[in-house]
């Protein structure tokens, strides 16, 4: 077993040198190009996640990769101990895209660091007392402790009781309920607009609204977390803007530097003043290289118009996944879909194990539910390549052959 889990890893011998925290990976690639990859057999795939959402441009795109070659024959990294002339462009780019009036930006490494910035500066802000965080059952806000907490999982919980405490979690997209769980203590509301782990759940824009009002009444910031919906991806530059409201503090990651870790948090400009110097800190966050990722993605995203290129792409995959049998519906927004399966087309087996079985004819997608696919292809897919990878969702939920 722990060979066969070295070799995976491309390791020798019987030691598997990466911990098992992911299982045992399924395939190893080695190189990609716009909406493909390779595998270390040189088998060709059509990657329909853009590892969670990420790589949006796709591969190896020229200008990124230009960028981040510039970057790093000039200048990698020198603390945040100074400035340096990515960090302001990148943060301006952010606050014009966000469209949620003015704000500043504090750069992170990751989706999960951004969160856990916003939780903090949502804390600082409203005080001891006033710290409770509310967030929605099945969200999903990242894996360190505070955001653990966050995410509405409670299965996820478990292992690592006790948790910090200080947080909440209601019904999805029930404005009564959240408003229900309020108290004094309350100081924050998180929320995601598509829910993407939790089983590609949008929120109703009405929703939002009715959030937006009840947090108004009672002094409580709402924060919306954009990692996964942000840049492009559900059809408008940010999630939350179908709504029209204007969120206090909105946090981004995965898909703003096309692969580099990036994350940030947004704050409107009187929130963002309660973070003093010495609050919070990252040795490595908003470093030159990182962020020459990001400026050459965000230009790029706006450049081709990746919001219209979404809602375009969107409207070719839903009609080519109407002619499919055994799909029971379709949800979520732009190029975040959860395709939910039908037990006709699923004959017994689980979204994952069709994921798999996807994978095995070179179409990489995830299985978010047991029931529900999930896809997230990268904006510059063609739609050969969605007809393509289509035909193979149809053909291994209609290939009776396969089970043995
Ligand atoms: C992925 C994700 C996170 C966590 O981001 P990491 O970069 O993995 O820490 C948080 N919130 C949402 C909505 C996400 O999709």
């Amino acid at each position: 077993m722990s060979a066969e889990q070295a070799s995976a890893w491309g390791a020798s011998g019987d030691h598997c040198p990466v911990m098992n925290n992911y299982g045992s990976p399924s395939r190893l690639f080695v190189k990609g190009e716009g909406a493909e990859l390779w595998d270390r057999e040189g088998k060709r795939h059509l990657d329909f996640l853009c590892g969670l959402a990420v790589t949006g441009l796709g591969h190896a795109h020229p200008v990124v990769t230009d960028a981040i070659a510039r970057q790093a024959d000039t200048l990698t990294h020198t603390s945040n101990l100074f400035a340096n002339e990515l960090q302001a462009p990148v943060a301006q780019a952010l606050n014009r895209l966000l469209d949620a009036g003015s704000g500043q930006v504090l750069f992170q490494n990751s989706g999960a660091e951004a969160n856990e910035a916003a939780i903090k500066l949502v804390r600082k802000y409203q005080g001891r007392g006033r710290h409770v965080m509310v967030s929605a059952l099945r969200s999903f806000h990242g894996r360190t402790m505070a955001t653990l907490a966050a995410t509405g999982q409670p299965e996820k919980h478990e292992p690592f009781q006790p948790l910090p405490d200080g947080f909440r979690h209601v019904v999805w997209n029930d404005p009564d309920e959240l408003e229900r769980s309020l108290g004094p203590e309350v100081g924050g509301v998180l929320l995601e607009p598509v829910q993407g782990e939790g089983g590609v759940n949008p929120a109703d824009d009405s929703y939002l609204r009715a959030v937006r009002e009840i947090c108004d009444d009672r002094g409580i910031l709402l924060v919306i977390d954009e990692i996964q919906t942000g840049l492009g991806r559900t059809g408008g530059w940010f999630g939350y803007q179908s709504s029209g409201i204007r969120p206090d503090i909105v946090t981004i990651a995965k898909g703003v530097a096309n692969g580099m870790p990036v994350g940030a948090m947004w704050a409107r400009d009187e929130v963002a003043e309660a973070f003093k110097p010495g609050d919070h800190g990252s040795t490595y966050a908003g470093q030159p290289l990182a962020l020459a990722a990001a400026l050459a993605t965000i230009t790029e995203l706006e450049r081709i118009d990746a919001p219209g290129l979404a809602r375009e792409k969107e409207s070719t995959i839903r009609s080519l996944l109407g002619e499919v049998d055994g799909i029971a519906h379709v949800r979520g927004r732009g190029l975040l879909l959860g395709i939910e399966l039908a037990e006709s087309a699923r004959r017994g087996r689980t979204a994952p194990e069709i994921a798999r079985a996807c994978l095995d004819r070179g179409l990489i997608l995830n299985g978010v539910t047991p029931t529900a696919l999930r896809i997230a292809p990268p904006f510059i897919v063609s739609d050969q390549q969605l007809s393509e990878g289509v035909a193979v969702i149809a053909s291994v939920l209609h290939d009776h052959t396969e089970e043995s």
